[in-house]
């Protein structure tokens, strides 16, 4: 069940990569009051949830996770 929503393409801010905003992300963000697009893959979004939540180590290394 797609509901209105379609798949887009999106741009990473972190990773520059391309990423499929799909439909069911596009409803969970409708149905949380998210307006924004999401900036981050999904793989840079749960490096930066886990950046945050590290934050006391300062030497986080970023992987280029291209898969
Ligand atoms: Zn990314």
């Amino acid at each position: 069940m797609q509901n209105g929503f379609e798949p887009r393409v999106l741009i990473c801010i972190e990773c520059e990569e391309e990423f499929v905003f799909t439909a069911a992300a596009q409803q969970y963000f409708a149905e949380r009051g998210y307006t924004e697009d999401p900036k981050r893959c999904k793989s840079c979004h749960t490096q930066y949830k886990k950046m945050q939540r590290d934050q006391r180590h300062s030497g986080v290394v970023m992987r280029n996770g291209v898969k």
